[in-house]
């Protein structure tokens, strides 16, 4: 009897397993390099959706800017930006090539080992129950035999400190003896579970989203604070004022490096993720910063909603007035609220400007240079010899614009929409 009673007090055993290499997901690509393949086709997949809408402005009410605007406005060539884009890819896919060099072989097998191991220790919280109860002047016992008598047997247990005499299992030995040994009642196995297979990959997701935008905040605004750094680097990111899809990693190849690959590698090697799970992060992160860029505010685009950090919120840091706000990126804007960085100021009256001032550039014909041109020297947007603009009098340009203007009265409802209630521009960001 005292055997038993004491073999009932012991903490269940845990199962034994055996590992075995975790099968890569599809055949003949390994994991971590899926991982660096899936966010370069997302990129464009995406990026693709939008410029469709774009090119065949398909939703025209929820435009940030009008075309006119894309086509005026803008310091780069389409051309420049996907050759960025592609060569800021390529850097990316190479050093997570690198990383994926010393990257160790994953194994599957001890999973359920793994849910028992947190079973073990909601166990090992119960212990602490009765002495909880007691600094509150309670007897656990007494309590426990009250939730027994009304049939709460769980909450008995739980409550006398993880104490289940019902829960019992039978093992046999290598050498065939049976034994009867405790076991873990179906809740602990259930919240077990949920902890190991929902509750830590979503602390791990939360963790990695975090240290990308705690990183991208203090460089992207240091980058703003100094003035080498923005002329060297960042001033590239903003030849683009009328921001869309694909410009999204339109970066000086540095500051790809710095800000985006090196943020989210920090993020992933942190957080501790799978590869599979890394697929998720980095394919989900590229995804974010498209949808930033996209030029549209979608009332059904979910990516748009979760945060209040989207693509109104960004593009205001895309213009010469907002440049010095809203540095946060790409997920929350708690860093703008703590540092107090967030555009505040209204937006409605700027945006009409810039329309207005677009449409009659391009009915002039062009050749003026916009306010962004005046504005942005104070931001380091346009310092001498970096300015790298688009010449008006470009080719393709200029076939644009003639093309633009022959198109001119049908943007005219789109641009007559966009005064409307809200402009596109969601009342989250003002
Ligand atoms: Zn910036
Ligand atoms: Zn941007």
């Amino acid at each position: 009897m005292a055997t038993n009673t004491t073999l009932l007090y012991d903490l269940p055993p845990l199962p034994a397993y055996q590992l075995t290499p975790r099968p890569s997901l599809v055949d003949g690509i390994p994991d971590n390099i899926l991982a660096l393949i899936l966010p370069v086709v997302a990129y464009w997949a995406v990026s693709m959706f939008f410029h469709v809408i774009d090119v065949y402005d398909l939703f025209p009410q929820y435009r940030l800017h009008t075309p006119a605007e894309v086509l005026t406005r803008n310091r780069a060539s389409r051309w420049d930006v996907v050759r960025d884009v592609v060569l800021q890819q390529v850097v990316q896919t190479l050093a997570g090539l690198i990383l994926a060099y010393f990257d160790e072989q994953e194994y599957i097998g001890r999973e359920e080992y793994d849910v028992a191991v947190w079973a073990r220790r909601i166990r090992f919280v119960q212990r602490g129950l009765p002495y909880l109860l007691a600094l509150f002047g309670l007897d656990a016992s007494g309590v426990a035999a009250n939730f027994s008598r009304n049939g709460h047997k769980m909450l008995a247990g739980a409550v006398a400190g993880g104490y289940y005499p019902g829960a019992t299992q039978s093992i046999v030995s290598s050498g065939g003896i049976e034994t009867v040994v405790p076991a873990f009642t179906n809740w602990e196995m259930s919240l077990a579970a949920f902890i190991y297979w929902y509750f830590i990959p979503a602390l791990q997701f939360t963790w990695g989203i975090c240290v990308v935008d705690t990183w991208q905040y203090f460089l992207h605004r240091a980058m703003h604070l100094n003035r080498w750094l923005y002329v060297h680097f960042h001033s590239r990111h903003h030849r683009l004022y009328v921001p869309y899809a694909y410009g999204a990693l339109y970066n000086h190849p540095v500051e790809g490096l710095l800000l985006d690959t090196v943020g989210a590698g920090i993020g992933f090697l942190t957080s501790g993720m799978t590869h599979r799970q890394s697929m998720w992060f980095f394919t989900f992160s590229t995804i974010k910063t498209v949808d930033d860029h996209c030029g549209y505010a979608f009332p059904w685009d979910p990516l748009q909603h979760a945060t209040t950090n989207n693509a109104a919120y960004h593009d205001i840091h895309h213009q010469s007035w907002g440049i010095k706000t809203n540095f946060s990126q790409p997920f929350f804007t708690f860093w703008d609220r703590l540092f107090n960085t967030q555009w505040k100021g209204e937006v409605k009256l700027r945006y009409e400007r810039s329309r207005e001032a677009a449409e009659k550039k391009l009915s002039e014909g062009g050749m003026q240079q916009d306010s962004d041109m005046e504005n942005s020297s104070s931001d380091f947007a346009q310092p001498n010899g970096e300015a790298a603009v688009v010449s008006p009098e470009e080719p393709s340009d200029r076939d644009a614009r003639t093309r633009l203007r022959k198109k001119t009265a049908s943007f005219s409802p789109s641009v007559d929409s966009l005064k409307g209630v809200n402009h596109g521009v969601p009342s989250s960001v003002l």
